[in-house]
Formats: C-alpha cells, sequence, structure tokens
C-alpha cells in the first residue's frame, strides 16, 4: 500500500492554491489550516507576529507528538506573489499549472499540502519516532517578516527543515547569503532650471555618479550587489533636491558583504561632497547567511532519508533567502529543502504531482528514523 495518500495531497493542494493568499492577506488559507488540523484534533496555536506585520493572521504552529518528546520543525509559508487572484489550475500530464494568466502558488503551497500529508499520515498511522513541530508561516515574500516575529518561545525544536526551494526533489539548500540591505535619501538644493541653476545642488546627478561608480552585479562567485529602485524629483524645470535610492548586497561570506555594503555608503557620501550635497545612508542586515557541512544533524538526516527512498541527496548553496536564514539567526539548525516547484514568481510555474508525493514520502521517512 503506498505511504502517501495521492489523492488527499492533491486535493489539498489544489484547494490551497485557489485560496487568494497574497502577503500580509494570508487569513482565509490560514482558516482552511486551522480548519483541517481542528477536525483532526490536531494541538495548534496562532503567534501574534501579524501585529509586527499589519496582516490578517499570524503564523500557526501544530504539534503533533512522537515517541519521544524532542521535537523537529517543518515549515512552509502560507503567502504567495502576485497575479494571484481568481487563479484557474489545470492539471495535464501529472504537472499541475495555472491557466498562464496567474502564478500558481506552488511556492510555497506546495510545501504546506506536504505538510498536511505527513501529519495526516502520523496522525493515523505510526507514531513518528520525534513530534512534528509545523509552523505555517506569514509574509515571506516580503522579507521572512513572519518568521522574524515567529514567538520563538513557543518553539520546542533545535532543528528545521523550510520546504521552499526548487530542484530535483531530494536538493537541499546547505548555504545561503548574508544579506544586507542599503537605502540612501541624497539632498541636493532645489533651484529653478532655468533662472537660476548654479543656485542648486542636482541629487539626481549626485545618485548617477555614486551609482555608476559603485561595483554592482556578479561580483565574485558568492558575492552579489544591486540597485533596484530610485525616486526622486518634482518637475523637469526644477532641480532636484532629494533621491531615494534602496539597493542591497549579498555573500555567502558575512565579511565581503559587510565591506560591500559599506562600500556602496561610501560611494554615496563621497559624491554628494563632490557636489555639495548630503547623503543619509542606513546600511542593515536583512537576515545572516548560513553554512552547513554535510556533518551537521539536519543534512545528515535528511540524506538518510533521502537515500532510504531511492533519492541522491544533493546539497546546494544559494543566492537567494529563504525562513532557514531566520531559524538559524534564532539558533535553530534549518536548511531549506525542494518541494520540487518550478519558474516560481511567474505566470509558467508548474509542479510535477510526482515530486510533491517523493517529498512527502521523503518528509515521512524523516521522521520515522530521525535520530536512529
Ligand atoms: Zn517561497
Amino acid at each position: 500500500m503506498p505511504i502517501v495518500n495521492e489523492e488527499r495531497l492533491i486535493k489539498n493542494f489544489e484547494n490551497l492554491v485557489s485560496i487568494y493568499s497574497p502577503s500580509k492577506k494570508e487569513g482565509k488559507l490560514a482558516e482552511y489550516i486551522k480548519d483541517y488540523a481542528t477536525k483532526r484534533h490536531w494541538d495548534f496555536t496562532v503567534d501574534d507576529a501579524n501585529k509586527a506585520t499589519g496582516g490578517d493572521t499570524g503564523n500557526i504552529i501544530c504539534w503533533l507528538p512522537g515517541m519521544s518528546d524532542e521535537y523537529v520543525l517543518v515549515s512552509a509559508h502560507m503567502d504567495t506573489v502576485e497575479p494571484a487572484a481568481n487563479k484557474k489550475i489545470l492539471i495535464e500530464d501529472g504537472i499541475i499549472k495555472s491557466d498562464g494568466t496567474t502564478i500558481l502558488g506552488a511556492d510555497d503551497e506546495s510545501g504546506v499540502a506536504v505538510i498536511l500529508e505527513v501529519l495526516d499520515y502520523f496522525s493515523s498511522s505510526e507514531k513518528p519516532v520525534v513530534g512534528i513541530e509545523a509552523v505555517f508561516s506569514i509574509s515571506e515574500e516580503i522579507g521572512l517578516i513572519g518568521a522574524k516575529n515567529l514567538d520563538y518561545s513557543l518553539i520546542r525544536s533545535k532543528y528545521a527543515y523550510i520546504l521552499d526551494s526548487g530542484g530535483p526533489i531530494g536538493t537541499a539548500i546547505t548555504r545561503a547569503p548574508t544579506h544586507f540591505n542599503i537605502d540612501a535619501k541624497i539632498y541636493g538644493v532645489a533651484s529653478h532650471a532655468g533662472a537660476s541653476p548654479e543656485k542648486g545642488v542636482n541629487a539626481i546627478k549626485i545618485a548617477a555618479n555614486a551609482i555608476s561608480r559603485m561595483r554592482l552585479g556578479r561580483i565574485d562567485q558568492e558575492t552579489t550587489a544591486n540597485i533596484g529602485l530610485i525616486h526622486g524629483g518634482t518637475a523637469v524645470n526644477i532641480v532636484p533636491d532629494l533621491v531615494e535610492v534602496k539597493g542591497e548586497a549579498r555573500s555567502l561570506t558575512e565579511s565581503k558583504v559587510r565591506e560591500l555594503a559599506e562600500e556602496m555608503e561610501r560611494c554615496f557620501k563621497e559624491a554628494a561632497e563632490r557636489e555639495g550635497g548630503r547623503a543619509d545612508v542606513n546600511r542593515h542586515l536583512s537576515h545572516k547567511g548560513y553554512s552547513f557541512s554535510e556533518e551537521a544533524k539536519t543534512v545528515q538526516e535528511f540524506a538518510k532519508a533521502a537515500r532510504a527512498i531511492g533519492i541522491e541527496p544533493r546539497f546546494v548553496s544559494s543566492g537567494g533567502g529563504s525562513d532557514a536564514n531566520v531559524y538559524n539567526q534564532n539558533g535553530i539548525e534549518a536548511i531549506d529543502v525542494s518541494t520540487g516547484m518550478t519558474d516560481v514568481h511567474t505566470t509558467h510555474e508548474f509542479i510535477k504531482i510526482s515530486d510533491m508525493i517523493k517529498l512527502a514520502e521523503l518528509m515521512i521517512e524523516l521522521y520515522r528514523k530521525w535520530g536512529v
């Protein structure tokens, strides 16, 4: 008899992606999960992370006890990117996709559906070796803010698996970069562009000079930088006195990204000084990176479970961030695991049914044999 109930898993996935749940509006999706848990008598609570995020629900934390007192965390985020309203879901040749006018939302409802299946499996048959602590987080897509505001006093686990990346099943991200944001406000002096330009200091010119001196794009194999937003000026005949510029820098090596962020700040300040303007630069850590060898417990247990179901694990580094970064920053050893989601954040996004089944099998195996 197959371990995974394919029909139940796919039904849940279809139901979940059909609920409109953009960041800060995960409330309806949370209702679905809470209903589901209540009907099955699973123990759960909702924290008040939304007080900080302004959303309509907090993170859901759900517990299923195991044979020991130890818990291992598994998580997926409830929110999706846009466009996500009025989805039409198509299933063709074992592949689930949208009709091409919206995203699918496999990022990250595939993770949510798999977690529900794992909980369903263990609540209707054997007990897992360790307890399952499932976190359904909010507002991951707008800066991991559900995980950042999670009530960690409720969390029982030392180890975590975040089901929120792509690639063949058996892939896990064991290295992810430290991420800095750089927000600059550049002040010039306003003046009429035709009558008295010499009285003005052009903030757009300062920004342009600063940005042209920055190292941007791929700096090296593990380091990137970007200026992504620029906003300023009031009219074509006025020398602009304010420009706001937002950028970021990432690296797998923290010292490199710190240096790079400092350098970006310096470019703004020096350019402002040359032109007689001023730059206020706010450079702040968004989240720390992480790096694990194959000796790390989460990595070892994941590899063991993958091999047990006939999959060779793949450990990769990522240029992106996930809730796993935030868990690691909070002292919980976490890696980000592929659900098979493909072309996420586009209207071509899709997922294979067979991949979701494989991941559910892998996670069931993991909870069956954790630490054994
Ligand atoms: Zn995601």
